[in-house]
């Protein structure tokens, strides 16, 4: 379920729409309402100086402006940016900004915590704490691009990506995410464009299938396995939605995007446990159907893990492995590293982690 709350960041333009025509006002003053919101970054309605009196006493009346507050913020030698970010739920959850020469992707997150619990990953390991609203999720997005406009003097667009790839599945919180994303791809909200907003998922199935119906947003799949028996280990959800209903979700969300774009395909590398030469031809194999780039990710240690990066040459060969077979396969060079901003070091703070177990038997039905 949405989140009822009347923090007007998260307003869609046509949620935005009704709620004006419910104050008796003419649905197309939401593109002013949207401009000031994520253009001029108004705090207070009485900044919006060209809706009337009335309008902006009867917002003030019923909805806030809610920006997200920074705990912390951090800058790694190379660039990359993290913010600690507080949630109204009494957690903190993090954000990263990777600068790239031509472009600028932000990592944002979706839930304090998570529930799914994959045994490489330390926001896992942190538990499930509860689900970020449609706004602190936009708000990620709004204190990025306004604090890095500074940093960025000469950039027209500073974040030119979104990636659901911070804390949390963003598919369990669903129609938070969709709602963020609708905003992240207005042109009255941040107009960054449907092949840039990419919505990562460690594999919920149902989730993928309804997403379709809803947008045309980028689509990553967390695979990290080649098969049932290996994945079963690493990302429990897949003893619920196991390889096969996965890739065929994935291909029927390939087919309604149509073009010539593709899924994402996240694989973290650890080292003796799914790096070895079999697992990239048995992963050749597997997603020889799908229209799909493949993400090598090396894995990132954090304390208390049991898992290690695999050696170098052996990251190289797994991607000539599947170069070879046809496939576009990258290698995620590990960014901020000296600020712990890299894939599965987000922590944040989740104070409270008991939700966990109760929130998986939802979803796991076990
Ligand atoms: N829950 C979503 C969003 C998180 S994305 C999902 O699973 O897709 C974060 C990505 O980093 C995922 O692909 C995740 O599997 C990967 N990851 C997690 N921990 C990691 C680690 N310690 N080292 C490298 N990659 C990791």
């Amino acid at each position: 379920m949405r989140n009822t709350q009347q923090d007007l960041l998260g307003y869609t333009r046509p949620e935005l729409e009704s709620l004006l025509v419910e104050l008796g006002e003419k649905p197309w003053r939401a593109v002013q309402v949207l401009k000031w919101l994520h253009h001029r970054f108004a705090t207070d309605f009485e900044e919006m100086t060209d809706i009337s009196k009335v309008l902006r006493s009867s917002f003030s009346e019923i909805a806030e402006i809610h920006e997200p507050e920074v705990l912390l913020e951090q800058q790694s030698a190379d660039g990359t940016r993290k913010w600690l970010i507080k949630s109204r739920s009494g957690g903190a959850v993090e954000m990263v900004f990777i600068p790239e020469e031509n472009r600028g992707t932000l990592c944002v997150s979706s839930q304090v915590g998570c529930a799914l619990d994959c045994s490489f990953c330390s926001t896992g390991k942190q538990g499930f704490n509860s689900d970020l609203t449609a706004g602190e999720i936009v708000g990620q997005l709004r204190i990025a691009v306004k604090s890095l406009a500074a940093a960025y003097p000469d950039r027209n667009r500073v974040v030119t990506n979104v990636v659901f790839m911070g804390m949390g599945e963003p598919l369990l919180n669903f129609d938070n995410v969709l709602a963020a994303t609708q905003i992240m791809m207005d042109d009255l909200g941040y107009g960054i464009s449907k092949r840039k907003v990419t919505i990562s998922t460690a594999g919920v199935v149902p989730g993928i299938r309804k997403l379709a119906d809803h947008t045309d947003a980028s689509l990553a799949i967390s695979l990290h396995a080649p098969n049932n028996e290996l994945r079963n280990q690493l990302v429990p959800i897949n003893r619920k939605y196991p390889i096969e209903s996965l890739l065929s979700a994935c291909q029927e969300y390939a087919g309604r995007l149509g073009g010539k774009r593709t899924i994402t395909v996240e694989y973290t590398l650890l080292e003796g446990v799914n790096d070895q030469p079999a697992h990239a031809a048995e992963l050749a194999r597997v997603l020889k159907d799908l229209p799909c780039k493949i993400n090598l990710i090396p894995f990132n240690s954090f304390p208390g893990s049991e898992y290690r990066r695999p050696a170098p040459f052996r990251v190289s060969a797994f991607q000539d492995r599947l170069i070879r077979a046809g496939y576009g396969a990258m290698v995620r060079t590990t960014r901020g590293d000296d600020i712990d901003a890299a894939c599965g070091q987000l922590v944040g703070n989740v104070a409270d982690r008991t939700n966990r177990q109760e929130r998986y038997r939802k979803i796991a039905g076990g």
